[in-house]
């Protein structure tokens, strides 16, 4: 990868990231400030809450991820799958700048998952909204 794609991505990244923070912060204000202690299970609040800390979670690993991104920048192996050590197409990395892990680690780690067989690795940049709907 070039220096001025990579540049490009940091960039995107950063922007992100930014956006990420601001959201995280939003949402630890919005649970913290709904504490009701008659609420039962099973109550709107209750769900929205639940929905609210589910999002935060999914946030905060893929701020996880953007972090890990960006180091690897900064120590030169960005663009690199952190698996096999091949280079990440540049193609990829354009529609999602955190990737770690090339197509077909991404996808051996996500069939490997699924099974059970990993514990969940947020650094590897799987798709946790997907996994959380699936519940
Ligand atoms: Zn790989």
């Amino acid at each position: 990868m070039d220096t001025k794609q990579q540049e490009k991505e940091r960039q995107k990244l950063l922007e992100q990231r930014e956006q990420l923070l601001e959201d995280i912060a939003l949402l630890e204000e919005t649970l913290r400030g709904e504490v009701d202690i008659d609420v039962e299970e099973g109550d709107p609040d209750v769900i929205e809450r639940e929905k609210s800390a589910a999002l935060l979670a999914t946030l905060q690993a893929r701020l996880a991820s953007i972090d890990d991104a960006l180091r690897a920048m900064e120590e030169g192996r960005y663009g690199i799958c952190e698996r096999c050590g091949n280079p990440i197409p540049p193609e990829r990395l354009e529609v999602k700048p955190d990737a770690t892990l090339c197509v077909t680690c991404q996808a051996e780690i996500e069939r490997l998952q699924r099974r059970g067989m990993v514990a969940p690795r947020p650094r590897w940049g799987l798709d946790l909204e997907a996994r959380i709907g699936e519940e």
